[in-house]
């Protein structure tokens, strides 16, 4: 049985296929707080559902690219299967990770995005480095960008385990979080924001083998990402 926050169809935003309709299987609870967190909504509540009433649902949606997402889907032990069954029955599964716990083992035909959290996040001492020898080259890493010294550390971190060889990187630019947010970590108050155009002009000038991307489901539809 696994805690479901939400099973919905929406543009994928956060990943190289950004912009395909995708199915989202949004999983309850997370044990980070991020800054720039914009599903506070998934940290409790969940209604349970079998793999089986999982996979039915999102045949049923009819996208066959799928997002497991969350909150932390590592959490759960049944996401791994999920995410084989899903695989089973000729979906292309993208599984979005915070980074802080292990992917060893999760099913090869799987796409991991793999969140590298950056000293904006509040979260960057749960970055679980060893996750980066398990990576495929079909696999991604994604660096959410809020600040001046958020940038500098995903330029040198780039550049300390040479991401670009191992998957496909991706810088993706943090919204400010939504008004109201109280469970999440406070930005660093000496930390400089840094808006969409600066962080595209500066990878651009300094030539980074890295894709930039706005978090495109907040272009379309604002701060706050979820299925209702
Ligand atoms: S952004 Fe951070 S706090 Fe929010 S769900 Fe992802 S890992 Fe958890």
């Amino acid at each position: 049985m696994l805690s479901v926050k939400e099973i919905y169809v929406s543009l994928q935003g956060e990943t190289s296929r950004a912009g395909l309709p995708c199915t989202f299987v949004r999983l309850a609870a997370c044990d980070l707080r991020c800054s720039w967190c914009d599903s506070e909504y998934s940290f409790a509540g969940g209604d349970p559902r079998t793999i089986d009433e999982i996979t039915a649902e999102v045949k049923a949606l009819g996208v066959r690219l799928v997002t497991v997402t969350g909150g932390e889907p590592l959490l759960q032990a049944e996401t791994r299967p999920l995410i084989s069954r899903l695989c089973d029955e000729g979906c292309t599964v993208l599984l979005e990770t915070s980074g802080a716990h292990p992917i060893k083992g999760i099913d090869y035909r799987a796409v991991i995005v793999l969140d590298l959290k950056a000293p904006s996040s509040g979260e960057m001492d749960r970055n679980h480095y060893e996750n980066l020898e398990h990576l495929k080259a079909t696999d991604e890493v994604k660096i959410v960008i809020a600040s001046e010294e958020d940038y500098a550390w995903a330029v040198h971190t780039l550049k300390t385990y040479r991401l670009e060889t191992r998957a496909g990187v991706l810088f993706t630019w943090a919204s400010p979080p939504p008004p109201g947010s109280v469970e999440l970590k406070a930005m660093p108050p000496a930390h400089h924001r840094i808006s969409m155009r600066e962080l595209a002009d500066r990878l651009l000038a300094d030539r980074l083998p890295v894709r930039f991307l706005p978090q495109v489901h907040k272009v379309v539809w604002g701060d706050v990402a979820t299925g209702k």
